[in-house]
């Protein structure tokens, strides 16, 4: 079946608000309802209330807001409701009015760094001497995992450099490379590419790609379709089979901006439907712990990570324990509410204290996920590595060239 991500996603016809009958099948998958057990913190409640307050029985007040802001941004509601209540679209929608009117003020942080993707060179640059640092593990945050990004070769630049050498033949896709990630995280998108090419798959780099709006439309902050027509043009690169992403946020942001022409695909559905050859290194008794992203499952609508992607990885996989439940990173959650967060990660986590394998390996397929995962390294006892699932499939780039 098609991914819903690629179709347009509004089904609720002209008024979504009055679409939802109130069974209550939403409540037991929020996390925020599930914190606190209040009515209100639900889907039900937060939907009842935009409603009387659109209908005019409700005046704006504290309250509203305050409901309106603990919202993760999961989307898990969506999934559990029968009545296919375009929950996102109205939340996002309300979260934009709240911050036009100044009754919702992202964190300063958040609006910096949204002002600033949107000049994705600048960005880049402005955060070189972070990835020096990072390079060389020198930028102890609880959000900063560890990895060695490329200070000054870009993706699209390593990505021809290696296909001049490897001339791989395959499908061809392009890469959506992500500001933060190729910022900070690029030793990520280098993986992709190396296992693309492994898997005799061309890859291009659309060099003037920018920002996805992911950012924007979480935080409620301007309009981003200056992102999305910028990302249009650059991804209408002829002859491709579709757009592969490993960020599976961004994904769901550009598939929306996209609207299936090309088709936009995450990178490990897309090498699960290919076929993709296996790693056949030993890997002891590590154990690895699959962790769902919130915006694969709710927002993309695919059932997980393919299993043959994860029995390729070489390792004994297992789901975590409620891999399907939010971690609380919310794209920009668990810095707009880091206690709220981290009260969600506490719970999600702590299987980890008795978790089996050595070492143990948080794997998941969104690098917001990882930086969220990172920061339970305090909650938990025993330690763990965070990885993202398409660096268990790297060949490393010796290999690659050697082989
Ligand atoms: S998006 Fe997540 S946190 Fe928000 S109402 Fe739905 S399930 Fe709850
Ligand atoms: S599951 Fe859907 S219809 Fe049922 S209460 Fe939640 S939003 Fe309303």
């Amino acid at each position: 079946m098609e991914p819903t991500l690629n179709r347009p996603l509004s089904t609720a016809g002209a008024d979504p608000l009055s679409a939802c009958v109130h069974c209550g099948l939403c409540l037991e998958v929020c996390p925020t309802y599930k914190l606190t057990g209040d009515e209100n913190n639900s889907p039900r409640g937060r939907l009842r209330i935009w409603r009387e307050e659109s209908a005019g029985k409700l005046g704006a007040d504290p309250e509203t807001d305050f409901y309106t802001s603990e919202c993760v941004g999961c989307l898990a509601c969506e999934t559990a409701c029968p009545s296919s209540v375009p929950y996102g679209e109205i939340f996002e929608k309300t979260r934009h009015m709240h911050v036009a009117s100044g009754r919702f003020r992202p964190k300063f942080e958040l609006r910096v760094s949204a002002a600033a993707v949107r000049h994705p060179g600048l960005f880049n640059l402005a955060l070189a001497p972070a990835r020096i640092l990072r390079n060389l593990g020198l930028l102890p945050h609880r959000f900063f995992f560890p990895g060695r990004p490329a200070v000054l070769e870009s993706t699209a630049a390593y990505a021809h450099r290696l296909s001049l050498l490897r001339k791989p033949s395959g499908p061809r896709v392009a890469l959506l490379t992500g500001c933060l990630m190729e910022a900070m995280f690029r030793e990520i998108n280098f993986a992709t590419v190396r296992v693309l090419i492994e898997n005799n798959v061309q890859v291009i780099v659309p060099q003037d790609q920018g920002c996805c709006g992911a950012l924007h439309e979480h935080t409620g902050l301007g309009n981003a379709e200056t992102l999305h027509a910028r990302n249009r043009e650059a991804f209408r690169v002829s002859n491709i089979d579709c757009v592969v992403s490993n960020s599976s946020g961004c994904g769901y942001a550009l598939a929306k901006t996209m609207n299936g022409t090309p088709p936009v695909r995450d990178v490990l559905q897309f090498l699960g439907e290919m076929g993709i050859k296996p790693r056949s290194t030993s890997r002891g008794k590590a154990r690895v712990y699959v962790d769902l992203p919130c915006h694969l499952i709710h927002g993309q609508k695919v059932d997980g990570i393919p299993p043959s992607v994860l029995d390729a990885t070489g390792y004994e996989w297992q789901l975590a324990p409620c891999a399907k439940d939010c971690c609380g990173s919310g794209g920009i959650y668990n810095i707009q509410k880091p206690e709220n967060a981290r009260e969600i990660l506490a719970k999600k986590s702590a299987f980890l204290n008795d978790a089996e394998g050595e070492p143990v390996i948080l794997a998941t397929s969104n690098h917001v996920c990882m930086m969220q995962w990172n920061s339970a390294n305090s909650l938990v006892e025993r330690p763990f590595q965070v990885r993202h699932i398409i660096q268990l499939l790297d060949p490393g780039e010796d290999a690659l060239l050697g082989s």
